[in-house]
Formats: C-alpha cells, sequence, structure tokens
C-alpha cells in the first residue's frame, strides 16, 4: 500500500512550499498566496483560500496539510496578560502567553516541551525535559494567538522565555524565527524578537553568523563559577567567563545590547557585593540589566528578596552606569510567571501549570 504522507505547510519556508509546488506543476507564485493564507490570515484549511482555483485547492487538500495546536484553555489575568494551554498533534502540552502592554504587546513563546537546563529555581527544569518542538509548532504558538486575539495585523514582539531552551533546540527555533519573518508571512522583523538563553556555547557562536540575528538575552543569574555551577548546571560545562568571552565577541547591532537576566534570590545571590562584581564582569560588554525578583513556588528552595533589597542591587548598578531594569511579573493572578511553565502531559484537563511571565518593566537608568 502507498502511503501519502502530506506536506505539512505550517512546517515549511515560502522557498519550500514553492519548490512542492513546482514538483507538482504548479506556478511558484501561488506559494505565495498559501503562505499569506497560513501565515497572515491564520487560515488552516484550503477551502478557505478564495483566491485559489477550485482544481488546485482540491489537489492542495490531497498533497499538504496545515497542522496546528488546538487552544485547550485560555486564562486571561486581570492585568490582561493571557495564558493559552495548547495541544500539539501528539496529545503533548505546551503555554504560551500574550502580553499586552502600553508601548508593545509580546507573545512569549515555547520552544521545547518541558526543558533539560535544570535551573535550580525554574519549575520547567524540574520537568526534565519531553521533546523538541518542531519549526512549525514555534510558529504555530504566534499565528493561533494573533487569530485568536484578532491581531494578524498588528505590529508585536517576541521573546522566547516560555518553556525550553531555544539554543538546545537551534534548528528549528531558527527556522521558525525566519519563518516568522518572511515578508510574505507574518514579517516580524529580528528586532522584535527577543531569543533568551542559559548561554549554549557553541549554539551561541552559530547564533553570532546568522543572518536573521534576534536580539539576546543571557540568563546570567550569578557573578561566580561556583555559585553558577549550582544555580545554572550547563555552566559545569560553559563556564561564565566563556560565556562572557562569547558576549563580547557577539555582534551586537548599533545602538542595541546584549540584555543580561539576573534572577534575585533572596540572600544567595543580591548582596551588594554581588551587585558590584556583576559591574565589574559586564565591563566592556554592551549590556543592560534586567533583574527577575525571584517568582516563587513550591518545590524551588529559594526566596524572593524584599522590595529594598531589590532596589539596592539595582541601585549599585545604576550609580556605576550600567542600564538596569526591574522585571514586574504579569499574570500573577493567572500564575503566569517566569520560570514557572510546567505541563503534565499525561494529562487532558488543564494541568498544574504555571506560567509566569514578565515585561511591563520599571526602569533605573543612570544616564
Ligand atoms: N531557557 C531560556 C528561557 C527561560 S525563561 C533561558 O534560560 O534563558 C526566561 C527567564 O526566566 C530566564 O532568565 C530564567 O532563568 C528566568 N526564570 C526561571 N525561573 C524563574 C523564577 N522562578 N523566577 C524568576 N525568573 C525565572
Amino acid at each position: 500500500m502507498v502511503t501519502n504522507v502530506r506536506i505539512d505547510i505550517a512546517e515549511i519556508e515560502l522557498s519550500e512550499l514553492e519548490r512542492a509546488l513546482e514538483e507538482l506543476g504548479r506556478p511558484r507564485f501561488h506559494a505565495r498566496q498559501i503562505f499569506q493564507w497560513v501565515h497572515r490570515r491564520g487560515v488552516t484549511g484550503f477551502d478557505a483560500m478564495s483566491d485559489l482555483g477550485r482544481d488546485l485547492r482540491g489537489q492542495l487538500e490531497r498533497e499538504f496539510c496545515v497542522t496546528t495546536p488546538e487552544i485547550v484553555r485560555t486564562e486571561r489575568s486581570t492585568d490582561g496578560t493571557t495564558k493559552f494551554l495548547l495541544r500539539l498533534a501528539d496529545g503533548k502540552h505546551i503555554e504560551s502567553v500574550y502580553i499586552p502592554d502600553t508601548f508593545s504587546n509580546t507573545f512569549c513563546v515555547s520552544t521545547q516541551v518541558g526543558c533539560a537546563m535544570r535551573c535550580g529555581f525554574c519549575l520547567t527544569g524540574k520537568m526534565g525535559i519531553d521533546r523538541n518542538l518542531s519549526a512549525g509548532e514555534i510558529v504555530a504558538q504566534v499565528r493561533v494567538l494573533a487569530r485568536e486575539l484578532g491581531i494578524l495585523e498588528a505590529r508585536f514582539n517576541i521573546v522566547l522565555m516560555g518553556m525550553g531552551e531555544p539554543l538546545h533546540n537551534y534548528d528549528a527555533t531558527m527556522k521558525a524565527l525566519r519563518i516568522l519573518g518572511d515578508e510574505h508571512g507574518m514579517a516580524i522583523s529580528p528586532r522584535r524578537v527577543t531569543l533568551s538563553t542559559v548561554g549554549v556555547l557553541p549554539a551561541l557562536e552559530k547564533l553570532a553568523t546568522e543572518p536573521f540575528m534576534p536580539n539576546l538575552a543571557i540568563s546570567l543569574h550569578s557573578t561566580t563559577e561556583d555559585q553558577r555551577d549550582m544555580l545554572v548546571p550547563i555552566n559545569r560545562k560553559y563556564g561564565l567567563k566563556e560565556l562572557l568571552d562569547a558576549c563580547r565577541k557577539f555582534p551586537v547591532k548599533r545602538r542595541e545590547r546584549i540584555t543580561f537576566e539576573y534572577v534575585l534570590l533572596d540572600d544567595v545571590n543580591d548582596t551588594p557585593d554581588d551587585a558590584r562584581r556583576l559591574v565589574r564582569l559586564l565591563s566592556g560588554i554592551r549590556a543592560k540589566v534586567n533583574l527577575l525578583p525571584l517568582n516563587e513556588a513550591a518545590g524551588i528552595p529559594y526566596e524572593r528578596p524584599s522590595d529594598d533589597r531589590v532596589n539596592r542591587f539595582a541601585q549599585i548598578l545604576a550609580e556605576r552606569g550600567v542600564t538596569v531594569s526591574v522585571r514586574k511579573s504579569r499574570g500573577r493572578d493567572i500564575r503566569a510567571a517566569c520560570g514557572q511553565l510546567i505541563t503534565e502531559t499525561s494529562r487532558t484537563t488543564a494541568p498544574g501549570q504555571q506560567l509566569a511571565m514578565l515585561m511591563g518593566q520599571s526602569t533605573v537608568d543612570s544616564r
């Protein structure tokens, strides 16, 4: 028996779609039309593609599909942050968050089901890694949410700060960014995308050579090798010093900077000495610092510092000329805060997943 494996349009770049159509004896310009329907208008069925002939639509139906995750649950916070639980084609679950704000609206997107990095303060890390997301599954989070929210045509930002470590799923993440950036699709410029990473060095070095280069955020979280070994275990493989050397060499665009994320854990890494060491470590790097007071959770053996401690830490950086902001947790009432995304794929009901995100930052800037 010959089984017909359909090509998944959700997973391919425009150039691949053009080739696939040519192989079917169809003119390549149809690829742009189809790509626009899928990525600009959020259409997932060929019937709706009204500017294509009936015959072509029939053929597309037979040869192609557009795999699209299903929204299982939506929760809206009083601050407007909306958390989506999505079910993937194989039944696994991920979460994505929409964070509206006065000046910019942001999608926080996952790159893996779970995460292998096991950072000591992050709930997602406790899940371990289940699997990588495909490029199509990464893109689909934006496509599906933007359609649901009716903002496919709007401008928005994307942060790769949901579940997973994007540089541990490099190829799919990069392909997703190319699809999201295509001018015939959502046309999201790399300037509006931020990739957050613990610093998987070989992948970071590769990223430095990419034509589609997003803004970079580094999850630093500590100023000494020993402590970072403990908080961010990948440091044992790719240490702080090497990571900062790679950041020094990273081609930062004009007028832009690398963001260093620093989770503040009460009485662990939030002392004035830590702040002063951080300033020294970042010298010579075009850097800004984003402080993340810990989002506490059961099973996480650290506490969130008081506002006074957070402010003192920020002040030390600011006084020494480092641009610093404090990330406000958004969507706390729906448990949507950084590093707290956790899903239990064995259950179909919405699990005890707690997302959490960010943004809406208050900035202390000495300049
Ligand atoms: N894997 C990527 C994206 C993770 S989420 C990375 O590590 O960069 C984005 C940020 O949230 C990271 O800096 C992560 O360390 C931080 N984070 C994780 N758990 C947190 C928590 N409980 N409270 C505050 N921030 C947390």
